[in-house]
């Protein structure tokens, strides 16, 4: 970890103690602040005004009790989480994650992330971010849908289209958004679309949303390799995770033609040196939602393992696409050793602070997720401009939207990475540029 400007250490003191056992979190301030060293040295009306301090304090942070009943009749008690984190820039904006891991360190890093990842897209949504510890594994439908309307009892009061807008994450997707949009519904009797997205299609939902964070991280690879006059044509790329980010990552690498040969989940990881068939693995995962054993039994180039990390399988291009702090520094090394050349995040802090460390060193292009996989809000938010205007757009016009989009904060990141002494340092860029327009923002709005 590189050191921090000597005006940023008390804030970053500051975290630490308000935010006592919560690594994740202090984990993903200490990166940002890390970047803002040149950025305090040129404007000191940053730290003047407190916009730094304001920045790391969540505008409100909501914990509620969600109690439902299982399938044997018992009661379960989970606990649920929304943070709204910063509206300088718009609507609180962000997804839900149900998984057993969740607690509220976890929730504001993932929010602290999205305030600049939603800065970065350049559309009006602020950063917000939530969920719970209910665990959906080896739950029934039933279930599912009994907790999403039991969690959704109490969120409703607190969102709105105007105010914040949940989306899927890990653990939340189609089916969720579906039970919790139900019961919003039911419960305030408002057909109140641009409330959540990641909606169905015939309700609302927006082409492309499924794909995009997947899509949008490919899209940015594409244009990290294109700086440098190269393309995916006969890449050898490593995808970890196996959920709607990395399945949708690899449709595109495969369209841009490169060869995907290794994807993961929580049981191991495929090796399929004849490509991943994405047939099989949406069958197995999205249809039958079960483990990836299951494609191996299905594909007979496929070999699963459940030792050792996906990331020993050599490739070019690395996707880290399953969850914070799944690839560390000595995995980072093995991935340079075997001769990669560029990771791109499509998960949220998927890279320890080692294993960037290691990239930055190694010279390997590195896209950090508030950069890379920033499509999955922007269509999110192109979702909420087709509500608002009760429009549907055609899925060619939303994907040239989202490949602009990804684009242009490619060359946001790299232009800002430039102009501050960084050249060719996207999480410099990124955390920058992502910066700059928030606390503008918030400078303009006063205390
Ligand atoms: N959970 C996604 C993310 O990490 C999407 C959030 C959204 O669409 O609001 O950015």
């Amino acid at each position: 970890m590189s050191g921090l400007d000597e005006k940023l250490v008390d804030i970053y003191d500051e975290v630490l103690h308000r935010n006592a056992g919560e690594a994740e979190f202090h984990q993903a301030v200490r990166e940002v602040l890390e970047s803002l060293g040149p950025v305090v040295a040129k404007h000191p009306e940053y730290t003047d005004s407190a916009v730094i301090r304001r920045l790391c304090e969540p505008e409100r942070q909501i914990i509620f009790r969600v109690p439902w009943v299982d399938d044997s009749g018992a009661v379960q008690i989970n606990r649920g989480f929304r943070v709204e984190f910063n509206s300088a820039l718009g609507p609180y904006k962000g997804g839900l994650r149900f998984h057993p891991s969740v607690y509220l360190g976890i929730v504001k890093f993932l929010g602290f992330e999205q305030i600049f990842k939603n800065s970065l897209t350049g559309l009006p949504i602020g950063g917000a971010k939530g969920g719970s510890d209910f665990d959906p594994k080896g739950r029934s439908d039933a279930e599912v849908m009994r907790f999403c309307q039991a969690f959704m009892t109490e969120l409703y009061r607190h969102i709105g289209e105007y105010t914040d807008v949940p989306a899927g994450d890990i653990g939340v997707g189609g089916r969720e958004i579906g039970y919790l949009f139900g019961q919003y519904k039911r419960i305030t009797n408002r057909y109140e679309s641009g409330v959540l997205t990641g909606k169905g299609l015939t309700w609302g939902g927006a082409q492309v949303r499924r794909e995009a964070t997947g899509y949008g991280t490919v899209f940015f690879a594409h244009e990290m390799l294109r700086s440098r006059g190269r393309s995916f044509d006969g890449q050898r790329v490593v995808v970890s995770g196996s959920g709607n980010v990395a399945t949708y990552a690899i449709e595109k690498v495969q369209q841009l033609g490169g060869v995907v040969v290794a994807c993961s989940d929580s049981s191991g990881y495929i090796v399929d040196e004849k490509g991943i068939d994405l047939e099989v693995l949406k069958e197995v995962k999205e249809v039958r939602r079960a483990r990836l054993t299951e494609y191996a039994d299905l594909r007979e180039s496929a070999v699963f393992s459940d030792g050792a990390s996906v990331w020993d399988v050599p490739c070019d291009v690395a996707l880290p696409c399953a969850t914070q702090n799944e690839l560390d520094g000595a995995e980072a090394r093995t991935l340079v050793g075997n001769g990669c050349e560029l990771v791109a995040e499509g998960a949220n802090m998927p890279c320890t602070p080692l294993a960037t460390a290691v990239f930055a060193e190694s010279g390997v292009m590195f896209a950090p997720g508030k950069a890379a996989n920033a499509g999955g809000v922007a269509t999110s938010a192109l979702e909420m401009q087709q509500n608002a205007s009760r429009d549907s757009w055609t899925f060619a016009h939303t994907e040239e939207r989202l490949e602009e989009i990804m684009r242009s904060i490619h060359d946001r990141c790299l232009e800002t990475a430039e102009e501050y002494g960084k050249p060719g340092d996207y999480v410099a860029g990124a955390n920058i540029a992502g910066f700059i327009q928030v606390a503008d923002a918030m400078l303009a709005l006063g205390v």
